[in-house]
């Protein structure tokens, strides 16, 4: 017999249990479905224990340092990846039985453990379950893209879900992909003191920023030795011995390859295949993203899809941004709309890079004229102070209105400071407001005015990196 509810969440990523409360609070009986654990992605497997062990990461790089700064550390630094581990499932495993719980002791909301499947577009089954509700919204998230390449059969390869359960330090990691989760996993891995290679098929890390972003993290990493095979065409493997043999046809240098472990970091893929979308009639894309509209419903009035499986987004904010828009057209009868939000997002090497709205390569590309400001992080004080000193910070307004367009910060805290070019972007206020701030000293955001008062005309070559 069908179970009968106001709304079904399928998924507890990070839009489905904000919506789910919302909905409950509401007054609406709510069915929220888990098949595995409890937070998704983030929780689980992705933000929350990678950025986990970053931080324990970067512990073993200042400790390395420590003579830089004064401090006697004359015995070999060594990290003990068990404690590591046990580190990183602690404060993950907190997170996800907080939302557990959560959810469990939610009013009106009743929670389901299995894998939910749309039988029509108003029913879904949860095991021998048959839910049924008017209002059925997506949360499936996304896992790891497995990409076809000679050998990756029977590769006991890894992925950012099961590297989360290795205690012990790979020889040699060798890490497919040089975008935000290779290159997090590269420097991380690196300092806890594996040799580390990413092989990259494009021509440069993190291939959607601009150059000099991608030119300045590559100097980076290789500074700490981590090796950067790029235009990789043609990548395959196969094993010799203990050893795996990743081949790499490059159009220079060593065509092999040679180490313990593969990572593969090539992208993600939706969590629709199995989903019972056709059962439904919702469309999805070519890539098995679920196609939404601006207020994030689906081809099927009364579903809706949010967070990662509808590729509007791809980060835990878009994931729970999706929720805040979708619960106040419901709810609030605010009309907010995905096209309101100004792209932004962080990337966790160290130091890390901070970005928001447009690069600065679109801005060229548009035609539009604009201002750009620059500035090396070695000239920002709080840098300096703290021997951080990677990097550089820019900015790229509109040259007629003075509303700001992008920023990038690749430095200390520029995962941080970035928040204070981006909500005056919200503001849509001109880029004067920061300019004529007063700034907190020593912080790396204090710069901000000071760049802001060097712009230049965004011409060929203008602005170039000092
Ligand atoms: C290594 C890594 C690092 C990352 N770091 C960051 C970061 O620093 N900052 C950031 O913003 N983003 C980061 N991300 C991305 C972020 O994790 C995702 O964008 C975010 O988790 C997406 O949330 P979601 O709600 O869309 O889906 P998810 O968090 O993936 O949750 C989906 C949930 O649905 C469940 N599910 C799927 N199918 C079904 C089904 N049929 N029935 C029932 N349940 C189902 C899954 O088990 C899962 O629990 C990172 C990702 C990775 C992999």
């Amino acid at each position: 017999m069908n179970k009968t509810y106001d709304a079904i969440v399928i998924g507890t990523g990070q839009a489905g249990p904000f919506l789910a409360q919302r909905l409950a609070a509401a007054g609406m009986k709510v069915a929220i479905i888990e098949r595995k654990l409890f937070g998704g992605t983030c929780v689980n497997t992705g933000c929350i224990p990678s950025k986990t062990m970053v931080a324990s990461a970067y512990a073993a790089h200042m400790v390395r340092r420590a003579a830089d700064f004064g401090v006697v550390n004359n015995g070999p630094v060594s990290v003990d990846m068990k404690v590591v581990k046990s580190r990183k499932d602690a404060i993950s495993g907190q997170s996800r039985m907080g939302v557990e719980s959560w959810l469990r002791g939610m009013a009106n909301c009743t929670v389901y453990q299995g894998h939910g499947r749309f039988e029509s577009s108003k029913e879904v089954s949860v095991g021998s379950e048959r839910l049924r509700a008017d209002r059925i919204f997506i949360n499936v998230g996304g896992r790891a893209e497995v990409p076809q390449m000679a050998g990756i059969e029977g590769l006991p390869y890894l992925t950012n879900s099961s590297i989360m359960n290795i205690d012990f330090l790979p020889r040699h990691l060798m890490i497919v992909g040089g975008g935000y989760i290779g290159l997090e996993f590269a420097q991380m891995y690196r300092r806890f003191g594996s040799e580390v290679t990413i092989i990259q098929r494009a021509s440069r890390v993190a291939r959607r920023e601009d150059e000099d972003i991608s030119t300045a993290i590559r100097e980076i990493l290789e500074q700490e030795g981590v090796r950067i095979r790029l235009n990789a065409t043609c990548i395959g493997f196969s094993r010799r011995g203990d050893e795996i043999v990743a081949h790499v046809d490059c159009a220079s240098g060593d065509p092999e390859v040679t180490g313990s472990h593969v990572l593969l970091a090539v992208g993600r893929r939706p969590n629709t295949d199995d989903l019972g979308l056709t059962q439904a009639g919702v469309t999805v894309d070519k890539r098995g993203y679920i196609v939404v509209d601006d207020q994030l419903r689906t081809s099927v009035p009364g579903i809706w899809a949010l967070g990662d499986c509808n590729g509007r987004g791809g980060f835990t904010h878009t994931a729970f941004n999706d929720a805040e828009i979708a619960g106040a057209n419901l709810l609030d009868h605010d009309p907010r709309k995905v096209s309101d939000r100004i792209t932004a997002y962080a990337l966790y090497v160290d130091p890390p890079l901070g970005r928001a709205g447009l690069t600065e390569e679109e801005i060229r590309k548009s035609g539009r004229r604009a201002l750009i400001g620059r500035r090396p992080m070695a000239k920002v004080g709080r840098a300096v102070e703290r021997g951080e000193t990677q990097g550089f910070m820019k900015i790229m307004v509109d040259a007629e209105t003075h509303e700001i367009l992008g920023a990038a910060i690749l430095g200390t805290g520029g995962d941080e400071a970035i928040h204070s070019i981006l909500d005056v972007m919200y503001a849509r206020a001109p880029y004067t407001v920061i300019q004529r701030a007063m700034h907190i000293h020593p912080t790396v955001s204090e710069l901000l005015p000071t760049m802001l008062g060097e712009l230049q005309p965004l011409s060929d070559g203008a602005g170039a990196p000092q």
